[in-house]
Parts: C-alpha cells; sequence; structure tokens
C-alpha cells in the first residue's frame, strides 16, 4: 500500500514511523528544505506518551524526557509570585517536557532512509489519491529558490494531510475553512544553561499576559510568554519587548528570558480553526494534527492530539496494509474497500475529540488573557475558590485516552 503524507511536522513524521512499521510503503513530501521542528519545547501529557508507545516510540521517547516535571509544584501564580492555585501533581501525573528537536531527531531516526522528500511541495491533492509536487523549491517565500522547482503527479493508494494550520490538503476535503487570529501571540524559548526553578513551574498570569516555565532533562528551561496583540504586531527586538512586559515578575522570570539568546525566541500569532471541519477525509485523503484541527495552545495539545491521529490512523490501517501486501488483485479489491471503512472510523473516532479539546483550549485562553483589571481579579478569585479536585477530573478528561483496540 502506497502513502503519501504531506508535511513533515510531528503529526506526518509520527504517522509515517507508524504506518511504515505496519508495512506500508510511505512518502513524506516537506516543502521546507529541511526537516524542522518548530518552536522550543513540548509539554507531552498522557494521552501523547500513550499514543508513542502505541507507534513504538515510547523507550526513544523517555530516553529523551525525565519524569521531574511530576515533582515540581505547578498551577497558576501571580506575577508576585503567591499562587492562585496549585494543581495536584497527580492530575498532570505523566506529563514529560522535551525539547523539539530532540522529538523530531526520534521522529527521523524511526524512519527508513530516503522516506522524507525534502524541498518538495505538494500543490494540488484530489481525492483519487493523486498529489501533484512542485520540488527543489523552498517555499519559505524569505528563502532563495534552491535549484530548478519541477512538477511531478504521482498517485497514491491514500493522501494524509498533515500540513499544518494553512493546509494545502484541507481544501480538498472541505474547501473554504481557514485559521482565526486568537488576539494573542507567543515568544517561546530554551536557556542555553540550567537555571534553579526552586521547585516551582507552572503558568503566571498577569492582565493580558502570561508566562509558562518547564523544565527540561538536562536543566534547561523552555518557557513562553503570552500578550495580547495585534496579529501583525512587530518589535525592533524580541527579547527587549519580553523583558519589559515582564519586567517586576516573580523570580526566575528575568533570569530565563537573559539565559536565553536573542535569535532563539521566537514569536508565533496563536490561531484556531475559524470553523470546526465537518469531517476529517474526503475519498482517499485524510486530514489530522494541525490540519484537521488546529487549536490554541492553552492546554498544550495540538501536538499530543496530532499523535493520538497518527497512532489511531496506525492502528486502524494496520491490517487493511496487511491484506494489500497480498498482491492478488482480489486483495486489492478488498484493502481498497477497508480503507475508505477505517477512514469513516477513523472521523468517528478523532474528530469529536479533538474540536471538543479545541473549544477547550479556546476558552480557557480567553479566561487567561482578560485585560481588564476588574474581571482579571475575579478570575483569580474564581481559580483560588475552585476545588483543585475539580482542576484535577477536568485535566485527567482531556488526558485519558488510549488507542482503539483492534
Ligand atoms: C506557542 C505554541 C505552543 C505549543 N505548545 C504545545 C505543547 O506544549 N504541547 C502540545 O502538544 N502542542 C503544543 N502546541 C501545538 C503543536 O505545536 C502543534 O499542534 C503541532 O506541532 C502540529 O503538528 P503538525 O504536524 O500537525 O503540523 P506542523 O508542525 O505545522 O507541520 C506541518 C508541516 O507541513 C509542511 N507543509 C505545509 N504545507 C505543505 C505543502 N503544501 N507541501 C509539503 N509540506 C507542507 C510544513 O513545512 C511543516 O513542516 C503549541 C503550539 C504553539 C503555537
Amino acid at each position: 500500500m502506497r502513502i503519501a503524507i504531506v508535511g513533515a511536522g510531528i503529526g506526518g513524521l509520527s504517522t509515517a514511523a507508524g504506518l511504515q512499521r505496519a508495512g506500508a510503503q510511505v512518502t513524506v513530501f516537506e516543502r521546507a528544505a529541511e526537516v524542522r521542528a518548530g518552536g522550543s519545547g513540548l509539554s507531552v501529557f498522557a494521552n501523547g506518551l500513550r499514543a508513542l508507545e502505541s507507534l513504538g516510540l515510547g523507550p526513544q521517547f523517555a530516553a529523551i524526557t525525565d519524569k521531574q516535571a511530576e515533582s515540581f509544584a505547578a498551577g497558576q501564580r501571580r506575577p508576585d509570585g503567591r499562587w492562585i492555585a496549585q494543581i495536584p501533581s497527580d492530575s498532570v501525573g505523566e506529563l514529560r517536557i522535551v525539547d523539539r528537536t530532540d522529538l523530531h531527531r526520534v521522529l527521523l531516526d524511526a524512519l527508513e532512509e530516503g522516506t522524507v522528500r525534502t524541498s518538495a511541495e505538494v500543490t494540488s491533492a484530489s481525492i483519487d489519491g493523486t498529489v501533484t509536487i512542485r520540488s527543489g523549491v523552498e517555499s519559505d517565500s524569505s528563502k532563495a529558490p534552491v535549484g530548478c522547482p519541477t512538477e511531478s503527479v504521482e498517485r497514491f493508494d491514500l493522501v494524509i494531510g498533515a500540513d499544518g494550520v494553512n493546509s494545502q490538503v484541507r481544501d480538498t476535503v472541505e474547501p473554504g475553512i481557514g485559521p482565526r487570529y486568537s488576539g494573542y501571540s507567543c515568544w517561546r524559548g530554551i536557556t542555553d544553561r540550567p537555571v534553579d526553578l526552586r521547585g516551582a513551574a507552572g503558568e503566571t498570569v498577569g492582565r493580558g499576559l502570561r508566562f509558562g516555565i518547564a523544565p527540561l532533562i538536562d536543566g534547561r528551561v523552555y518557557w513562553f510568554a503570552v500578550a495580547n496583540m495585534p496579529k501583525d504586531a512587530s518589535f525592533a527586538d524580541d527579547k527587549a519587548a519580553v523583558r519589559d512586559l515582564f519586567s517586576g515578575w516573580h523570580a526566575p522570570i528575568a533570569e530565563l528570558i537573559e539565559a536565553t539568546p536573542a535569535q532563539r525566541i521566537q514569536r508565533t500569532a496563536i490561531s484556531d480553526l475559524a470553523t470546526d471541519l465537518s469531517t476529517f477525509h474526503r475519498g482517499r485523503i485524510v486530514l489530522l494534527g494541525d490540519a484537521a484541527h488546529a487549536m490554541t495552545p492553552n492546554l498544550g495539545q495540538g501536538g499530543g492530539q496530532a499523535l493520538e491521529d497518527a497512532a489511531t490512523l496506525t492502528a486502524l490501517l494496520a491490517p487493511v496494509i496487511e491484506t494489500a501486501s497480498d498482491s492478488t488483485d482480489a486483495a486489492a479489491q478488498i484493502a481498497a474497500a477497508e480503507i475508505d471503512r477505517q477512514l469513516h472510523l477513523y472521523d468517528r473516532l478523532r474528530r469529536r475529540r479533538s474540536q471538543s479539546i479545541a473549544a477547550k483550549s479556546r476558552l480557557l485562553g480567553a479566561v487567561f488573557q482578560i485585560q481588564s483589571p476588574v474581571l482579571s481579579g475575579l478570575r483569580d478569585a474564581v481559580f483560588t475558590a475552585v476545588p483543585s479536585r475539580f482542576t484535577a477530573a477536568q485535566a485527567a478528561s482531556v488526558q485519558r485516552w488510549e488507542p482503539p483496540d483492534i
């Protein structure tokens, strides 16, 4: 069974690893000249861990993370450092923080050589499994083209759109649905040296401002800083802007910013999908990850949901791949019919859950980014009053997930 995956992000690469392990012939098309892990750190909760284990990547992931986040006090603090609410450690019991570069390396190492074709942009995908590929391009408009672009057309048994929030493939499944800016943007960085967190991590919430702290395995720290602003806001010096916005906030926030080289601080405008898709598949095309359900990062679940998609699709398609490997015409016909059935099941298993998490994440973002002094005071009071049992139950409902038992 020949499968094309469009996009070499977390979703595309983890799906490629799973399907290749199941016996499919997989090609990943990536428009960038090299496979890059965008962003800096990533929180992976229990559901993401289950998905990685199901994809056969549990041991490799365990080797690049540790369990220390479990022992940190976490929750929400005020800018002066007093806790608004602490979450019970068992509600984030299996949280792992990973440097995205390490995760991408693990995912790439799991693939057979030559699986990923870089500088290969998929410009169109049809429901019969045909894709048009423009090769030899660096489609990031800020970069000079590499080589002379060529165009080719290839046909696959299945095309998986894992091409992110601005997905091109999504248009073939359901045209006209695109991203919507949330009203806030996020700077992210990883310190270039260990910083003592004094046993506390989590988020600090102000008025229209938020700072998050997450320890990595080697003592370096992944941090993020969120601020309300227009989508096209620009800053002459991003590091100075973060320093100014969060000046006077509790330790070690200033130290974390200082310990991060300016060129490694990046800002992202936060968006999710303006409208939920009514299906994740059409014909021989199926969507996953941000292409299917881009969400704001307030629950730290976008990557986790992409991993769930990858594990689900792999579990559902593995028996079909096995049937297709028998090279008779009858087997090919059975496999073709089975693909449709399994894509339908994938849609049923994945769409409702991922869209409901996206909705929760959007709501949480709106609450966290409240700018009004009165309303933000009220928010903090409510957070303080909510019993931690309730918070734990909410977190558990998002993180509770098992791969389908086929
Ligand atoms: C600030 C921030 C913090 C976050 N924190 C977390 C977190 O802590 N935990 C978590 O689980 N998630 C988090 N997320 C979400 C997570 O980063 C995304 O959900 C995840 O990376 C999506 O992966 P993906 O593979 O679907 O898409 P992407 O990572 O966007 O990958 C898409 C790939 O497709 C390629 N591509 C696009 N178009 C084409 C084309 N036409 N042809 C070929 N290639 C193409 C792109 O170059 C890219 O490599 C965060 C997101 C943000 C913005």
